[in-house]
């Protein structure tokens, strides 16, 4: 019968995956080692390759060329339901003339899981992610974020040794998605189980992942920890993608002769125009501050450098006190700085 597996690793060794002859591959040598019981996120803009990535781990697309293996097994060419994976995504179409009880049992049903276990297992899933008054409800009588709940419990009912997500919250409201992305990692250290968690949301990413995988245009970008991602991009993509605001990238010349040079918003500090020792600091910039955001917990100050046609994102204390049309000095930590050759 279908027993509980050890979680296991995934493995992917120049993975590339082309749809239709002549066109640019949508997964381009993609090779990455996920370690069993990790959380990798993979993050990128629309269209880079992320869902395709996933699919050909769970076998619903398969590769132009390369390797995918589960644990120990290759699974380049075995069908879906021979992969112990669970895949959850963003349309989780419930079954809507059948309960939250029926849909969670429904897959362990086809199985023929014993009618007990199945009985075990749903009330457990239901229990983990608060759905047990909810069991006798149809679909229609639940909100977005308790159906995407039960998406996610007929997942953890098949007890298999990887989970595959892909943008599960993009449905649901900015309140919603905050609760259910806390709730998404409480049940990864529940379970401890491997997963791999596909996101346009460098939010999401930064929060959730034990490591990211930035890609674009069907190529892995960067892949790190969080921190590492956020302090040291590896180019000026993952720089303008991860962080909001995102990193001032100055063009050669600024600072550096032949190289771009990466600042963060928060690595910047705003000061007075007459401030005459922040004039004098390393790296000072005169500027004019152009549109002044007042978040409250803080102000993000976009200014435009003296004589070039430069905008750069500096932000302050919540109580700043900046106009727009104000003079400043922005003064930056000059050993944040990145340099990027590209
Ligand atoms: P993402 O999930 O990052 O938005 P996808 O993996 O869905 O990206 O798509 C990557 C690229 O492959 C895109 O250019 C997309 O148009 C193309 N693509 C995706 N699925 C198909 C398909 N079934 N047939 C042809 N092209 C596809
Ligand atoms: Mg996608």
């Amino acid at each position: 019968m279908t027993e509980r597996r050890d979680k296991e690793g995934v493995v992917l060794e120049h993975v590339s995956k082309t749809y239709a002859a002549g066109q640019a591959p949508a997964v381009d040598d993609f090779s990455l080692d996920v370690a069993a019981g990790e959380f990798l996120v993979l993050v990128g803009p629309s269209g880079c390759g992320k869902s395709t990535t996933l699919r050909m781990v769970a076998g619903l697309e398969l590769p132009t060329s390369g390797t995918i293996r589960i644990g120990t097994c290759d699974v380049t060419w075995l069908p879906p339901k021979e992969r112990d994976i669970a895949m959850v995504f963003q349309n989780y179409a419930l079954y809507p003339h059948m309960t939250v009880r029926e849909n969670m049992a429904f897959a362990l049903k086809l199985r023929h899981v014993p009618k007990d276990e199945i009985g075990r297992r749903v009330a457990a899933a239901a229990e983990t992610l608060g759905l047990t008054p909810y069991l006798e409800r149809l679909p229609k009588a639940l909100s977005g974020g308790q159906r995407q709940r039960v998406a996610v419990g007929r997942a953890i009912v098949r007890e298999p040794a990887v989970f595959l997500f892909d943008e599960p919250l993009s449905n649901l409201d900015a309140k919603m998605r905050v609760e259910m992305r806390a709730e998404i990692v409480r049940l990864h250290h529940a379970l401890g189980a491997t997963m791999i968690y596909v996101t346009h949301d460098q939010t999401e990413a930064m929060t959730m992942g034990d490591r990211i995988v930035v890609m674009n245009a069907g190529r892995i970008q960067q892949a790190a920890a969080p921190m590492e991602v956020y302090n040291r991009p590896a180019n000026t993509f993952v720089a303008s993608f991860i962080g909001t605001p995102p990193m001032n990238l100055f063009p050669p010349g600024v600072y550096d002769l032949a190289r771009t040079t990466g600042i963060r918003p928060e690595h910047i500090r705003v000061a007075r125009g007459d401030d005459s020792a922040a004039a004098s600091a390393p790296g000072a910039l005169k500027a004019v501050a152009d549109i002044v955001e007042t978040l409250g917990s803080e102000t993000i100050v976009h200014a435009i450098v003296d004589g070039r046609r430069l905008s750069v994102l500096a932000r302050a204390p919540g109580d700043a006190v900046v106009a727009h049309g104000d003079r400043l000095i922005l003064v930056p930590d000059m050993s944040k700085a990145v340099a990027f050759d590209r």
